[in-house]
């Protein structure tokens, strides 16, 4: 149960930084992660962020039984299981009510790339899932079908978002230039018709970001 341990205190230093940043407020959004292939921690329901501690966390088999724990797990738990059993990629699921990315989501417009990092990190756009029940196993299943094989986030209608990635590093990078993106476009909207970046920019971007950026190995 090392790698448990581990997750524990990852996924609250993770649900630290996230309110801190503002992403999630007061109880509203949770993290999960996966140390082993058919287990899962995540976060309590209804517990605020700053109170969180490692004893506090969830830790549950992908069938959803309680294997310790004292506390409910997050109500969006469904949510979290659906996309894992779907994505075996997925190692961590970061689910935020941030303000920006909410307001496309109330809106259900998807986020297009129109910066840099957006192109870069997500090489298209973010689409809005169909509206459902919070904590709904409906919910779980439009998230997790919008978000298909390959997707890095997806908004959630009239909610938030939901940003996974190989590590709670990667969904919160996602979550992070999400945010901005949303923000920026926003911005971009109130000085007149925002460019968009065309489908072949985008590719050079994401073509760019996987292959030269950053340092070499
Ligand atoms: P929990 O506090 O149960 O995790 O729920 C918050 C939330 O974001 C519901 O959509
Ligand atoms: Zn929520």
């Amino acid at each position: 149960m090392k790698g448990v341990e581990k997750a524990r205190e990852e996924v609250v230093n993770f649900a630290h930084i996230v309110s801190r940043e503002g992403l999630c407020f007061s109880t509203w959004g949770n993290l999960s992660c996966r140390p082993e292939k058919d287990r899962t921690v995540i976060t309590p329901s209804g517990i605020p962020y700053e109170d969180l501690q490692p004893a506090d966390m969830i830790v549950l088999n992908l069938d959803g039984v309680v294997e310790e724990g004292r506390w409910k797990p997050s109500t969006e738990l469904p949510l979290h299981l659906e996309i894992y059993k779907a994505r075996e990629d997925v190692k961590a699921i970061i689910h935020t009510h941030s303000k920006y990315a909410t307001a496309f989501a109330v809106a259900r417009r998807e986020i297009a790339p129109a910066t840099e990092e957006m192109a870069q990190l997500f090489g298209g756009s973010v689409p809005a899932a169909e509206y459902a029940f919070p904590g709904s196993q409906e919910l779980a299943v439009h998230a997790s079908r919008a978000l298909g094989k390959s997707g890095f986030a997806v908004l959630l209608a009239n909610h938030g978002t939901v940003c996974v990635g190989a590590s709670l590093a990667e969904a919160l990078l996602r979550a992070r230039v999400i945010e901005r993106s949303a923000e920026i476009l926003l911005w971009s909207t109130l000085l007149g018709d925002p460019f968009l970046l065309s489908n072949g920019e985008t590719s050079k971007l994401r073509d760019l970001f996987l292959k030269h950026y950053g340092q070499e190995e």
